[in-house]
């Protein structure tokens, strides 16, 4: 990972905002810019120095994998240690990740710094870098989506009436974990029957019904990046009807990965897949956005749902999950990763769509 490049980035960005630094927090953004992976971190991204303060029980990682910043090992807070370091500086305006910092840290950090630095908050900056992927982050992105998928083709082996959601979220998470994955990107969705309505049915102790829907989310972590997946299969014989569901979801879907361009904006692919669910009135049983950008965390922006005017670049990979639940009968969703290229879109994720029935 070219860190050096980003920290160069970030603090060019800094100077088109007129501030002479930036206290980066957030252990996503702190991966992204130095390669730290610990919890306790604080980089300071100063015009041409970095300083990267942690506390005593990362000494060792962090000597092993912070780049391109000096490392300080402080006592109590960071902010606090970091804003100390700041004293000394003439008048400066520095920026701080306010979505991560608790009121009561901001108070402290401003009491340190003195009255000569003023903190504006920032966090946009770093966020608006990240939705873009670089060469390497595509790469270990890739290799994710790779492994989540196989994950799921395993866990589709032991779906079988009788047996319990858990034991389905464990076969995968068994083969994600075997498979090299550090964990998952959050906790693994697995909800058969009438359950498949509830949009974030997380495994639960149930027993897979002779017949209904299941649908099974699921992610993993790899060296920091997240998967996201999810496919909706059917134990038993389907019903007309259910077909006429399921061949609706793949339709938007589609139609969704079909309206992914550069220039495009977030609430246009949005439309896109929610406008095949209207004219088939499914739309009110659409209750969620149709997908979100994936990377170092499972959620990040864009955001694609109404009103978004983020537009569509290249490098900005993206999920397209349009899903319809319906109270008491059940639910379907289909989720794909997808590469927003220079002449479209590439979807990564590698699993066939069709129904599958059990
Ligand atoms: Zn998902
Ligand atoms: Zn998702």
């Amino acid at each position: 990972m070219d860190h050096l490049s980003r920290q160069k980035k970030l603090a060019e960005a800094l100077q088109a905002e007129g501030l002479d630094g930036f206290a980066v927090t957030h252990p996503p953004n702190l991966r992204y810019l130095c390669g730290y992976s610990g919890s306790n971190g604080l980089l300071l991204v100063l015009d041409e120095r970095r300083i990267f303060f942690t506390d005593g029980r990362y000494t060792e990682q962090a000597r092993q994998e912070v780049r391109g910043a000096r490392v300080v090992i402080a006592k109590g807070s960071l902010l606090e240690a970091a804003a100390k370091l700041l004293q000394r500086s003439r008048s400066a305006r520095f920026g701080f990740e306010a979505d991560h910092t608790t009121v009561a840290a901001a108070a402290e950090m401003r009491k340190t710094a003195g009255k000569r630095v003023a903190w504006k908050p920032a966090s946009g900056l770093i966020m608006r870098q990240r939705m873009i992927k670089d060469a390497d982050e595509l790469r270990v992105i890739r290799q994710a989506v790779a492994l989540g998928a196989a994950a799921f083709e395993e866990a589709l082996a032991a779906v079988r009436p009788g047996i319990r959601e858990t034991e389905v979220a464990g076969r995968l998470e068994l083969a994600a974990r075997e498979a090299g994955a550090e964990g998952m990107s959050f906790e693994t969705i697995v909800a058969a029957g009438k359950r498949s309505a509830l949009p974030h049915g997380r495994a639960s102790w149930e027993r897979i019904p002779r017949r209904g829907f299941v649908v099974v989310d699921s992610g993993v972590i790899l060296r920091g990046y997240c998967s996201d997946l999810t496919r909706t299969l059917h134990v038993g014989r389907t019903r007309q009807q259910e077909r006429k569901w399921y061949k609706a979801v793949l339709e938007a879907q589609l139609a969704g990965i079909a309206a992914v361009k550069p220039g495009k904006t977030a609430a246009e692919v949005d439309q896109a897949a929610r406008q095949v669910l209207r004219r088939l009135r499914l739309d009110r049983f659409f209750t969620h956005s149709t997908g979100h950008g994936v990377g170092l965390e499972i959620h990040e922006p864009p955001r694609l749902a109404k009103a978004q005017q983020e537009l569509l670049q290249p490098g900005m990979v993206i999920t397209i999950e349009p899903g319809i639940y319906i109270p008491g009968k059940g639910g379907i969703r289909i989720e794909d990763m997808v590469l927003v290229t220079e002449g479209g879109c590439e979807v990564l994720t590698p699993v066939a769509k069709e129904l599958i029935e059990i």
